[in-house]
């Protein structure tokens, strides 16, 4: 599904990704991990083109990716959701879902412009899909309120809700659950199991290792900038090298 191959990327001299290689498998979840200031962000970054590799090969489905901008890998289908929330506040909660759909409905949108009747049938086909998205992240009734009078929690669904509505192949996650209570937390998790168990294909970029023992089939360890493990979660959880590196600090600054 996707392939980076020795990918790197500097900030003003400063490596932030040293060579990292791995690949994603189609309809698992891949989790992200390391301590803060690994590389997570940035890597999330290079895959959607926001801030695009130095250098290394990111490939999906086969199609080098790592020069493309950030609205053309969208096209490809590879969906996003921000560590910090990027919700439009004035705009309603279905509103900022269809914001997802801009991306691949363009093109046909501008075909049916020539013909009206069309169109009208593509956005009430567009709002279902919304809603359905929506519903899946358990907001459907909430779809005409302003994001703004959403709670934390809920906003952070509208985002994954977002990233999903195209039905796209791959999704990031950055930290889905930053922030989040632990009854919130264990529903994303739910939801991630969902989407998953729909056909969906992600990496999770995550912090609690609770959520990335429940719902990852595979995970990679980033340690300042270095993949410096792999495999499936129980074999990470007791890598000699990822407790030191990972768990170690993590206890360190708890
Ligand atoms: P993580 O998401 O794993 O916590 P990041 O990818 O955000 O880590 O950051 C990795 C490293 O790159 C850090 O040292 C961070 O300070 C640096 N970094 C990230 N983004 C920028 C940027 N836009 N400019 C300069 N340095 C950056
Ligand atoms: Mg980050």
């Amino acid at each position: 599904m996707l392939e980076l191959t020795r990918v790197s990327k500097w900030f003003g001299g400063l490596p932030a990704l040293q060579e990292v290689s791995f690949r994603l498998e189609t309809g698992r979840v891949t989790a992200l991990i390391g301590p803060n200031g690994a590389g997570k962000s940035t890597l999330i970054n290079c895959i959607s083109g926001v801030d695009p590799a130095g250098e290394g090969a990111i490939r999906l489905a086969g199609r080098a990716i790592e020069t493309l901008p950030a609205h053309v890998i969208a096209g490809l289908g590879i969906a996003r959701t921000f560590q910090n929330l990027k919700l439009f506040d004035r705009l309603s909660v279905l509103d900022n879902v269809l914001v997802g759909l801009t991306v691949t409905a363009e093109r046909s949108f501008f075909r049916s412009m020539l013909r009206l009747p069309a169109l009208r049938h593509q956005e009430r086909r567009l709002r279902l899909r919304g809603l359905e998205a929506l519903d899946d992240f358990g907001l459907a009734e909430k779809a005409a309120w302003p994001a703004a009078a959403l709670a934390y929690g809920e906003k952070k669904r509208v985002e994954m809700a977002r990233a999903f509505v195209s039905r796209p192949r791959l999704v990031l996650l950055d930290e889905p659950v930053a922030g989040l209570n632990a009854v919130e937390t264990a529903g994303i998790a739910r939801h991630i199991r969902q989407q998953r168990n729909a056909g969906h294909t992600m990496l999770l970029v995550e912090h609690d290792m609770e959520l990335v023992m429940d719902v990852a089939d595979q995970v990679v360890v980033l340690d300042s900038g270095r993949c410096i493990a792999s495999g499936p979660p129980a074999a990470i959880r007791n890598n000699p090298r990822v407790l030191e590196a990972y768990l170690g600090r993590m206890e360190a600054t708890a």
